[in-house]
């Protein structure tokens, strides 16, 4: 049996612990919510429930396609066992139909569909907002080598493939997501979680929003919400 041992490190959505298992850490997940880079803050009842088994739900289908993840189990509600890894500070944020910064950036209404999958990368540094950058910044201040790059952008299409297909079977279009990365043992693994905390969900027909954007803008059924895209991707209500 792996043990909780001391916490190593409290973010804004988790807490991240050491276990008894050497390599191995344990994830706990939080119901705070935050939002625009911690300006906004307020609790969603159960979402760290409901993130901890939907992201589950996410690295079994994810591994069982051969991606390589940080998820080794869950373990409770609220917990997931993970492999340990050092945090590569790029954010990479994948985009199917312009929503959130990108439509304001390039002034595309939102719920336009985009010609083709667009790779973003963020650096993750609070302090500085996260940043956007690009292949150049992330050399230059040696956030990742090219080849690590490589890696990181195949793993990030792939996921985006078999989640999009994988969502739009139960009736959601899959908008746009943000994934993180670390190295384990030498081996780049898709980490962090992949939630409606962390992705833009719209309902197939009606576009209704189930995911944080109902938390950023005030749009209420904010629970209701994360239960709906539970219920769809288990079938099971919460
Ligand atoms: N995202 C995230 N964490 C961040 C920033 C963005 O998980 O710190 C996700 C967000 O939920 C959305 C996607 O990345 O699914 C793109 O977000 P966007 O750049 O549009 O930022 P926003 O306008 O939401 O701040």
């Amino acid at each position: 049996m792996t043990k909780r041992l001391e916490q190593l490190y409290e973010g804004k959505a988790k807490r991240i612990f050491r276990t008894s298992s050497p390599g191995v850490y344990l994830v706990d997940y939080k119901d705070d919510a935050t939002a625009f880079n911690g300006a906004k803050k307020g609790t969603i009842q159960n979402k760290g429930v409901l993130n901890n088994l939907i992201s589950t739900v996410f690295f079994r289908l994810l591994e069982g396609k051969g991606i390589p993840t940080h998820f080794v189990e869950q373990v409770s509600d609220r917990e997931m066992l993970v492999k340990s890894l050092e945090i590569i500070k790029v954010e990479v944020v994948v985009r199917n139909i312009a929503a959130g910064s990108l439509a304001k950036r390039l002034g595309l209404p939102e719920g336009k569909a985009l010609p083709l999958p667009v790779l973003e990368f963020y650096y993750k540094d609070d302090d500085l907002g996260d940043p956007m950058i690009n292949d150049y910044h992330i050399r230059a201040l040696d956030l990742a080598s090219p080849e690590q790059m490589r890696k990181i952008t195949d793993i990030a299409l792939k996921v985006n493939k078999i989640l999009l297909e994988h969502l739009s079977d139960k009736n959601i279009d899959l908008v746009d997501f943000k994934l993180e990365f670390g190295v384990h043992e030498g081996e780049v693994l898709l980490g962090d979680e992949i939630s409606p905390d962390t992705c833009r969900f719209w309902d197939k027909k009606t576009h209704e929003k189930l995911d944080k954007d109902r938390f950023r803008r005030d749009l209420g059924n904010v629970e209701e919400a994360y239960e709906e895209v539970y219920r769809r991707l288990t079938g099971k209500n919460f």
